[in-house]
């Protein structure tokens, strides 16, 4: 499933980028050169540049068709959907979330890398980057099949 999403939003990229020889500075839609005959092409996306692949383009197109999912937040909120939203400690009644950032911050962390291979791991978010930004799958897949069907 996720090569599958990997092969579309190649065609995706594809589409919305012109094959381009850098050493005529033209563009060669037809996937050689007219002038020096090269297939050794750049791909052109217009407005942002040229560069050999398409994981460029890939990144381009899911920044500023999709927003980015905030993990921090994401994790927060789950973690809120768990336990009580209050902690009493003594005679104070804390907000539990906080409690736990603040005592163990980095046993924190820990549970959200766990937390963000596992919703990787099914399938709820996708990275195109190795885990340095994360996707919404459903989100990307609408994208692709509003674009390429
Ligand atoms: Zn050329």
């Amino acid at each position: 499933m996720n090569h599958e999403i990997h092969e579309q939003l190649k065609q995706l990229a594809l589409k919305h980028s012109i094959p381009f020889c850098y050493s005529c500075y033209k563009e060669a839609p037809q996937g050689r050169c007219h002038d020096c005959g090269s297939d050794d092409l750049m791909r052109l996306l217009p407005g942002d540049g040229c560069e050999y692949g398409t994981d460029w383009i890939v990144k381009s197109i899911l920044e500023s068709e999709l927003t980015a999912v905030d993990l921090d937040e994401e994790f927060e909120e789950y973690v809120r959907q768990c336990y009580p939203e209050t902690t009493q400690v003594g005679w104070m009644s804390l907000d539990t979330v906080s409690v736990m950032k603040d005592q163990d911050p980095v046993s924190w962390r820990c549970a959200q890398s766990e937390w963000e291979s596992q919703e990787a791991d099914e399938g709820t978010i996708i990275s195109f980057d190795n885990g340095a930004s994360y996707y919404r799958l459903d989100e990307v897949e609408s994208l692709t099949e509003s674009e390429i069907g």
